[in-house]
């Protein structure tokens, strides 16, 4: 049994308490903020996210998958909604799958009571990390109106997001690091449900309004409602001169703004402009780090590891997924050997957070863009079409992020060759009508072979 400290009591850190005191470890979790489940109105980012396979896995190894599964929204395609307001639904695998949309208050409200009734674990709230001895594994907490306490463990776990006091501390030794905003921010908006709390929108549906540089997409929660959000340029380019948070600012513009380009949205949210003055604007950030690990003392996980853009939603399932690598390193190599635990989570994982990134970064011109246009239309449909003749040869990318295990580095090279392989097939004449023939199908089995 080792004492644990985890930094951060966040989507990743209450999950990962759960699974380290599942194998009898003494867990004191640390959490900046005071008790979500107290507070009045959780004040996080986003109000909801999708948990997709490699979340599930985790949860399910942490024996809660049950119990989560019973706040979630399953969401089966996307539906793009054109300028005019028209609509075309896109399943997300040929097989039906799911994704599951939850609120993010609610899981993170669930995982600290599943988290506070294992034996061993307690939290301690409104407790800042503002010191880490990495080598010692301690760390130093301040507590409004206390003086400060340091805390010795065996190991610090960090799970304290995308700006970790304790990445920070690495950050001294030797570490590399890098830190990029994108050039998009987000703003949240709410689509109420209707009258007798009927969704407004199909529900099972991600709904996404790609405007090429920017974009509104909706989420469904469980209450008929769905959390929008819109991403949209810091500042206007010249590709779309009226579309920034810069020239968007006073009320009229933004009412004209809405009106204009998500016109289906702004007819069932009556106060779509006041939300837009009302809520803040958020930035979003890439942070690529390594190592990840200090020694047999310390180890970064989520956020703190892998700070990512949310246009994959993988941003906590990646978080889950570094915990159920833990876990799985714990049972391979044994509970008191975490040197070399986390030497072999640090070179299974590293390489795996930047293939994320830049997945997610990838993800974004398929949203806000390429969605809506009809080439990728048909990319989509003839790339079902080769997977559900030969399902061993071809997984489609976004099918092997969101519903398989595959290692993001495979699955990122995998995407990279058929994108090589739909280029020449999309360039076949005619293509457009012949898309189902086996000519297509042969040629696509054939460039396989080479590519
Ligand atoms: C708009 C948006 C949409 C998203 N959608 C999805 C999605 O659909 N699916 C998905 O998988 N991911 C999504 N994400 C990403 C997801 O939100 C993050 O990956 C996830 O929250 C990471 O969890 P975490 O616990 O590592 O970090 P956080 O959620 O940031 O939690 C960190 C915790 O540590 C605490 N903390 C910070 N510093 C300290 C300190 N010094 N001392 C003590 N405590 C500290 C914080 O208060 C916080 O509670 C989205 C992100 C955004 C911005």
């Amino acid at each position: 049994m080792k004492n644990i400290t985890i930094v951060g009591g966040g989507l990743v850190g209450s999950l990962l308490a759960v699974l380290m005191a599942k194998r009898g470890h003494k867990v004191d979790v640390y959490e900046r903020r005071s008790d979500p489940r107290t507070a009045e109105q959780y004040a996080g980012r986003s109000i909801n996210l999708v948990v997709s396979h490699r979340g599930w896995t985790a949860l399910r190894a942490a024996g809660i998958d049950e119990r989560i599964r019973e706040i979630t929204v399953p969401v089966y395609a996307r539906m793009t909604h054109d300028p005019q307001g028209k609509t075309n639904r896109l399943p997300y695998s040929i097989e039906n799958k799911a994704i599951y949309s939850v609120s993010r208050g609610e899981l993170n409200n669930r995982l600290l009571s599943e988290a506070e009734r294992m034996p061993g674990v307690t939290l301690h709230f409104g407790y800042r990390c503002d010191d880490v001895d990495l080598d010692k594994a301690s760390c130093t907490f301040a507590r409004k109106g206390e003086e400060p306490k340091t805390v010795k463990a065996d190991v610090v776990l960090a799970c304290d997001g995308a700006f970790s006091a304790v990445r920070a501390k690495m950050q001294y030794g030797r570490f590399n690091y890098s830190q990029e905003y994108i050039e998009h921010d987000y703003k949240e908006i709410a689509f109420p449900a209707g009258p007798e709390g009927n969704p407004l929108m199909d529900p099972q549906c991600l709904h996404i309004w790609p405007r090429r540089y920017y974009m509104l997409m909706g989420l469904a929660n469980q209450d008929g409602g769905f959390t929008g959000t819109l991403f949209m340029p810091h500042n206007a380019g010249p590709e779309a001169p009226d579309a920034g948070f810069d020239k968007v600012r006073t009320e009229a513009e933004a009412d004209h703004f809405l009106k204009t380009h998500f016109p289906d949205a702004y007819a069932i949210i009556p106060d779509m402009t006041q939300q837009y003055m009302r809520h803040p604007q958020s930035t979003l950030v890439i942070v690529r780090c390594s190592p990840w690990t200090h020694g047999s003392t310390a180890a970064l996980f989520g956020d703190a590891a892998h700070a990512i853009v949310p246009f994959y939603g993988e941003g906590m399932n990646a978080g889950y997924e570094d915990c159920k690598v833990l876990n799985d390193l714990l049972d391979e190599h044994g509970d008191d050997n975490w040197g070399a635990v986390l030497h072999a989570y640090d070179k299974h994982r590293v390489a795996n957070g930047h293939a994320i990134a830049d997945l997610s970064l990838r993800n974004f011109t398929e949203m806000r863009d390429l969605v809506a246009a009809p080439r990728f239309i048909l990319r989509k449909k003839i790339e079902g079409h080769i997977q559900a003749k030969h399902p061993d040869q071809w997984l489609p990318l976004y099918t092997q992020v969101k519903f398989t295990d595959i290692p993001y580095v495979d699955a990122l090279r995998e995407g990279q060759r058929h994108d090589r392989i739909m280029e020449e097939i999309l360039a076949m004449p005619g293509i457009e009508t012949k898309w189902e023939s086996e000519e297509v199908e042969r040629k696509a089995l054939e460039l396989l072979k080479k590519a």
